[in-house]
């Protein structure tokens, strides 16, 4: 099963998370063969947007999208509910053999890396997106500026990708309080340069392999550190033989029935999961018919 982790070191204003995805990136590529280090930046996507969305009290969808004129033409992770993975990556012809570990700069071209935040209707909160400069030592880099720019919070982002199987550790250094005396700042200060510089001395293969337990011993042995029960990840699809209906009706009537006509069945085919809505001509006829119904 997929996990996250957060951590804090008692007494000291640095938080932690931790998430290892695996299960979610096999579901995937169970409908999309995608090239290895494709699968890699998609996995570290969901790792961030999963991360974000663990710090949010609200119900409702985080999302990173890029998009650009390079091999990778559109992308998108998405976290629902602090628990619920979906995605995609749509590469450019031809480049879907293409083996070369590429940059997040390289794959996006002339690019765009966007976070949004959906929050569900009922939340009454406004949706947000945020634009995220792509720095070009990667994603990790791109959002520890985002974090430092947008949310006036430093961070640092580890990102390992082996073997099919994505694993994040975030750092955070947390406002002060606000009757913090000068030498409390200045201790907190030195903890987080302390601190950093251990997390960046994991390697790929200890960031893979190690359980969190292990890994904060390894890391920060010097340093007490609370772990915090586990948040349960998975890979599920929100589409559904409604929202197809919705897909179908964008067409219009006529369309609708001219493309009935032309075709036994007609398929709106969900991109994130694979699942096929069909449609007969009388299927199409009820649907239109029901649509009519709920105009009276
Ligand atoms: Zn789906």
């Amino acid at each position: 099963m997929d996990l996250l982790r957060r951590f804090s070191f008692p007494g000291i204003p640095i938080r932690g998370q931790w998430i290892r995805l695996q299960a979610t990136l096999g579901a995937i590529a169970q409908y999309q063969n995608y090239p290895r280090n494709v699968q890699a930046l998609l996995g570290e996507m969901f790792a961030a947007v999963t991360m974000v969305a663990d710090n949010l009290k609200f119900s409702g969808a985080v999302s990173l999208q890029s998009q650009g004129d390079g091999a990778l033409i559109r992308s998108l992770a998405e976290c629902r509910d602090q628990q619920y993975l979906r995605g995609i990556a749509h590469l450019a012809e031809g480049s879907a053999s293409a083996p070369a570990t590429k940059s997040l700069a390289d794959w996006l071209g002339k690019g765009q890396l966007a976070l949004s935040l959906l929050p569900d209707k009922s939340t009454r909160m406004s949706p947000y997106q945020g634009l995220v400069a792509i720095n070009p030592r990667g994603l990790a880099a791109s959002l520890e500026d985002y974090f430092r720019d947008s949310e006036q919070l430093q961070t640092r982002l580890h990102f390992a990708s082996v073997d099919g199987a994505t694993t994040g550790l975030l750092l955070q250094r947390l406002p002060d309080a606000p009757d913090a005396s000068e030498t409390a700042i200045a201790q907190a200060n030195e903890d987080w340069i302390t601190l950093t510089t251990l997390a960046a001395s994991v390697t790929d293969a200890e960031l893979a392999s190690l359980a969190p337990e292990q890994m904060l011993m390894r890391l920060f042995n010097e340093y007490p550190c609370e772990l915090y029960a586990p948040r349960a990840l998975s890979f599920r699809c929100t589409c559904s033989s409604e929202k197809s209906d919705e897909t179908l009706m964008v067409l219009g009537r006529e369309d609708l029935l001219a493309l009935a006509s032309e075709q036994p069945e007609i398929h709106v085919d969900c991109d994130f999961c694979g699942q096929r809505y069909a449609y007969d001509r009388r299927a199409i006829d009820k649907l239109l018919a029901s649509r009519a119904a709920s105009l009276h």
